[in-house]
């Protein structure tokens, strides 16, 4: 008994020690320097959010499989997606595309309340149960097509899409306050860049960041589903 124990801690120390190396080689190495950002990335058990036959690569360097077609995003990059945010902890947050949940519980860890649709509804159903069981009560989940935004709680402080798409869905910028952020990954179904947009005094001002590779936003103002399968 003791000995069976004793193995199991000994796996769980391993994940801490690898998500440890995962912040320092992965995200300060690369310039994420947001000491809240680092923070949260050295708190959130990555590991939680994979499945169980890919949970050993919980914190590589690259994307992995979430089921559906779907996958949760490489750590840095949902590091610098996070970091372009400039969160302070007062915001309210949309997230489109919740996939494994992950990006959700940094998010918020490090702001007021999140808001954050997914298409799919058996991955939003199961990143709810989670999100539970973790303990967050300051995220709302709703399945369906996140490129109409979220009406109901807009406007937001801060919009994170986490699938590609050609152009900024309006909806979005609409429910945007004056003042506020959308990080967007805008390109093609191969490649894209990643674009951090200040709405400004009724103005619209964007830096990339980054080149990405991110699945497709499908929805109204996304990609057409009909055009991915054909
Ligand atoms: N942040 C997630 C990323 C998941 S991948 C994570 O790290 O786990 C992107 C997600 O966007 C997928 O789950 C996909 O189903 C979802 N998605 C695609 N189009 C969408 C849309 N129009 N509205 C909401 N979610 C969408």
């Amino acid at each position: 008994m003791g000995f069976c124990g004793r193995i199991k801690r000994e796996k769980e120390l391993d994940y801490k020690k690898l998500q440890e190396k995962m912040v320092k080689d992965q995200l300060i190495r690369r310039g994420i320097s947001d000491k809240r950002v680092l923070a949260t990335f050295y708190k959130v058990r990555r590991e939680k959010f994979i499945p169980s036959e890919l949970r050993r690569d919980a914190y590589e360097d690259f994307p992995l499989s979430i089921g559906e077609g779907q996958t949760i995003s490489q750590p840095f990059m949902v590091a610098l997606m996070t970091q372009n945010l400039e969160l302070k902890g007062h915001e309210k947050v949309l997230e489109i595309g919740t996939g494994s949940g992950y990006q959700t519980a940094i998010l918020a860890e490090l702001s007021e309340e999140v808001y954050s649709v997914e298409r799919i509804r058996s991955l939003a159903q199961k990143a709810q149960g989670l999100l539970k069981r973790l303990g967050y009560n300051n995220i709302k989940i709703f399945s369906g097509d996140g490129t109409l935004g979220w009406e109901e709680y807009s406007p937001y402080d801060r919009i994170l899409v986490t699938a590609g798409t050609r152009e900024v869905p309006l909806p979005l910028v609409e429910q945007l306050k004056e003042g506020g952020i959308i990080v967007i990954p805008i390109g093609n179904l191969y490649s894209q860049d990643l674009k951090v947009i200040k709405k400004e005094k009724n103005r619209i001002k964007t830096v990339i960041v980054e080149k990405c590779i991110f699945v497709p936003l499908i929805g109204k103002y996304g990609w057409d589903e009909g055009e991915l399968s054909g």
